[in-house]
């Protein structure tokens, strides 16, 4: 192991029990997103970094709204860990076995809303930039610790107006959210999928419910047109050759999934290389006696590797004829960063080291802010963290306080190496 190295590990294994107790508090500190406000959060991360020595800027684009961006060294390269300090909603206290915000830490847990997603993950890249602060003189290349508010409700105020006020950039990113699940292991998500949200309406034409003959009835439109959409899903996408390892490894996952939860694998790995959809609402019709004369439905289309937003709406324009409109209301491209990047190289080195498994990378499902990396920096860019998918968003969510403490180590010397190769 390299001096450097063994300084992080030092220093890392003082402070065990102090990152544990600040997820705790980041927990305390809330942060509900809506309405989004995260100054309590921000504080508790700016004392943080005080108490450690690290310089930060603070943005607030909207009252409440705040991003931090921590730095630690100086030049080229420089490597973006990224993590949103606000949550979901915690949701009826009642269904909680401890206060929500309590942050309680027992039998080696830590509780609360935002434990997993991912005040876990926030506490371990700051911690380990506190490690490298201390090092910062024999440091070459920078690392920005991007503290972000407002992913939860898909906010404007976070990390895409960071990329858009040309606030962050960098030469890689590692997001901080959680990739592990409870009865799997950790994994490195490179790839996830673009989608399409569309509201399609269909217009008909009112008439006397006896007399249907005299009418159109849009909702029988709408039907003929929604069930087309099975075309959509059977199409074969080509998997483009450097997101084939990617996909390959998250069937390997899906199927793991699928079995534990008695699904057939074949329904969750198609989602790696097939576009899905999903008829999320559907209204229409006036009353029973009037032949109706609007319908409509919001669809979310996921669009895998290979797959274009452009190609999924030529194939709406095509099911559907003059009695129809539509609207895109999201629209967001498949994107991935290929499995042998360096960063993930490095990633899974620390990883085995760590965990004692190399964890694998994969392709995902879901879509989350790494596209706006890929897409805004143009940056490889990946996610790696503490928590679990089974308990974000849940009651009595939690997060191993052993997996914290595994992460910051984790994030540490992954920077450490990326700089200094
Ligand atoms: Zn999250």
């Amino acid at each position: 192991m390299k001096a450097l190295n063994r300084k992080v590990d030092e220093f890392l294994k003082e402070h065990e029990k102090e990152v544990v107790d600040f997820c705790s508090k980041l927990v305390q500190a809330g942060g509900e997103n809506p309405p989004g406000d995260v100054t309590k959060v921000a504080k508790v991360v700016e004392t943080f970094l005080d108490k450690h020595g690290v310089s930060y800027k603070r943005y607030e684009p909207r009252k409440g709204h705040v991003n931090i961006l921590a730095t630690v060294g100086k030049g080229t390269p420089k490597i973006i860990l990224c993590g949103h300090i606000d949550v979901v909603p915690a949701g009826d206290p009642k269904h909680w076995k401890v206060p929500p915000y309590s942050g309680t830490i027992e039998d080696g847990k830590i509780y609360g809303r935002g434990a997993s997603d991912m005040k876990g993950g926030v506490a371990s890249m700051l911690m380990a930039s506190a490690a490298l602060a201390c090092l910062e003189k024999e440091l070459s290349g920078t690392a920005v610790l991007a503290v972000v508010c407002d992913e939860e409700d898909n906010g404007p105020a976070g990390a895409h107006w960071l990329l858009k006020n040309h606030k962050l950039d960098g030469d890689v990113c590692l997001i901080t959210e959680p990739t592990g699940y409870l009865h799997s292991q950790y994994s490195i998500i490179g790839g996830e999928r673009g989608n399409l949200w569309v509201r399609l309406i269909a217009k008909g034409k009112p008439a006397h419910g006896s007399t249907p003959a005299f009418g159109k009835n849009a909702i029988l439109l709408l039907i003929k047109a929604l069930k087309k959409l099975d075309m959509l899903e059977a199409m074969p996408v080509k998997t483009p050759k450097d997101a084939k390892a990617l996909v390959r490894n998250g069937k390997l996952d899906m199927t793991r999934t699928a079995k534990g939860m008695g699904i057939r694998p074949k329904e969750l790995t198609r989602t790696m290389d097939h576009y899905t959809v999903n008829i999320g609402t559907i209204k229409g019709g006036t009353k029973t006696n009037v032949v109706p004369e609007q319908c409509e439905a919001e669809i979310d289309i996921r669009i895998p590797a290979g797959g274009h937003p452009d190609a999924v709406e030529e194939f709406i324009k095509f099911i559907t004829s003059k009695d129809f409109e539509y609207q895109i209301t999201n629209r967001t491209l498949a994107s991935y960063t290929p499995a042998n990047e360096p960063l993930v190289k490095i990633l899974q080195k620390h990883g085995k080291n760590v965990l004692g498994y190399k964890p694998q990378a994969i392709y995902m499902a879901a879509t989350s802010d790494a596209h706006s990396f890929r897409e805004t920096l143009g940056i490889p860019t990946i996610s790696f963290g503490p928590g679990y998918g089974e308990v974000n968003h849940a009651y009595n969510e939690f997060v191993n306080a052993k997996d914290v403490v595994d992460a910051t180590k984790i994030y540490a010397h992954t920077i450490l190496d990326y700089s200094q190769r």
